[in-house]
């Protein structure tokens, strides 16, 4: 199988914008082993790329597109493709359905132009686009070639090469692709990727890290010709990944599932820990995480919500004089919270949280994001003191995240 790159656009011709698409195709390209020995670039006119087209298609099996997919008039490259086909675009509502879902998750208004992205020919295989509005396409030419139109963006192109281009194309050139995730918490992407920078030499196995909410997931993905040889290439991978980043690993997959709380009732499930909480800040979140994970029963003793000064002490026993001595938001207190919890309800392990969300009651000692967790556990109990940033929701939902943390490493350097 053979593959040709086609850029559109006028601003590639004019030197505005470096090609970095066609580099970044290549590069996979090469990985994935498919052979391209043509690359085209041209601007937004009919009929160079109608003779561009049909260039491509003569000498090559795949001919992938990058650029002029959005609702613009010079976003001409869907169209004269179709006419190289020899077909029509037609409407696809489910097209429309990706483009109204970016739309809203952007709080933008779509136009009436915005119709353009969702008009294909009829026998069309959409490419989702997690990251811009135009969805992607697949496009049988007849003869067994194809067109593949990506998005000029490259933030839009590359995820979507990645995620949906790679397994197509290994399917068609007889290769098995094999992925396994990395889950991580407690170091940013920049810095995950700047340690395993050296690792990605010659693109086979890829690492590509994305992020969410305070956490880190890492993609290594293996092309080779049969599931063992993907696996083998896969496993020293693996252990160097780990080597390098350490225990913010907290979970290494086949699939791109799991969590922390998954992670955390797995461990207690393995160790045979029980565990509860005490919670002010968070409500009963922390609590909420792990029951979502089935199983969690076994392990899940209950909790404690208390949000106010008086159920700390009436419910966890915390002295009053503790509060007033050292403030509800204090290291002291969330460690009396643990201990209140894990004695109450028999437990192995007790995880709590105190702290200031906001937006109010931040003070120049004490501003909102002012978070500390207790850990208690028959060897010990201590306190981890975090300032975290961003509105109430988030810091709310990022203390579940370090709190679930510190539980797994809690229960890892206590037993394993
Ligand atoms: P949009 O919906 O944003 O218009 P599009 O699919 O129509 O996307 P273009 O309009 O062709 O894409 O390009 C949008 C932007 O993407 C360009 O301004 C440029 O910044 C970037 N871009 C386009 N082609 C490339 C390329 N080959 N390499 C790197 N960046 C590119
Ligand atoms: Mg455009």
């Amino acid at each position: 199988m053979t593959a040709e790159i086609l850029c559109v656009g006028t601003e590639l011709l004019m030197g505005q914008v470096l090609n970095t698409n066609a580099q970044f195709i290549s590069r996979r390209l090469a990985a994935l082993g498919i052979t391209q020995h043509y690359q085209q670039v041209v601007g937004d006119n009919d009929e160079r790329l109608e003779q561009a087209y049909r260039l491509a298609l003569s000498r090559s099996d795949v001919v992938i597109t990058s650029g002029g997919l959005g609702p613009t008039v010079d976003d001409i490259t869907k169209r004269i493709a179709a006419k190289v086909a020899g077909k029509s675009l037609v409407f696809f509502p489910e097209a429309e359905k990706m483009i109204e879902e970016r739309f809203s998750q952007f709080h933008r208004k779509m136009t009436p132009n915005n119709q353009n992205q969702a008009m294909f020919t009829e026998d069309t295989t959409l490419l989702v686009n997690r990251h811009g509005t135009a969805p992607g396409a697949i496009v049988p030419m007849g003869a067994g070639k194809v067109v593949i139109h990506l998005p000029g963006p490259p933030i839009e192109l590359e995820p979507m090469f990645r995620e949906s281009v790679e397994p197509y194309l290994a399917k068609q050139s007889g290769k098995v692709l094999l992925s396994r995730y990395f889950r991580i918490f407690g170091m940013g992407e920049s810095e995950v990727d700047s340690k395993l920078q050296d690792l990605e030499k010659n693109g086979n196995p890829s690492l590509s890290p994305y992020c969410s909410l305070g956490e880190v997931q890492l993609r290594a993905t293996a092309c080779a010709n049969t599931e063992k040889e993907a696996r083998d290439m896969l496993d020293p991978v693996e252990k160097e990944v780990r080597t390098r980043l350490g225990n913010v690993i907290y979970a290494v997959r086949d699939d791109d599932g799991g969590s922390l709380a998954v992670s955390c009732i797995e461990s207690l499930m393995k160790y045979k820990k029980t565990i509860a909480t005490a919670e002010s800040l968070t409500g009963g979140l922390i609590s909420a995480t792990l029951v979502e994970v089935p199983g969690a029963s076994n392990v899940v003793k209950g909790g404690f919500v208390t949000y106010q000064t008086v159920a700390k002490t009436m419910l966890l026993g915390v002295p009053e004089q503790t509060i007033e001595e050292h403030n509800v938001v204090s290291a002291e207190v969330a460690r009396r919270m643990a201990e209140g919890a894990r004695e109450k309800l028999k437990v192995d392990i007790a995880v709590s949280a105190t702290g200031l969300a906001g937006p109010g009651g931040g003070t120049p000692d004490r501003p909102v994001g002012t978070v500390f967790l207790g850990i208690s556990t028959s060897k010990e109990t201590k306190a981890v003191e975090l300032h975290l940033s961003g509105d109430r929701a988030r810091i709310r939902q990022l203390t579940v995240k370090y709190a679930l943390d510190c539980v797994r490493k809690q229960i890892e350097a206590e037993n394993a």
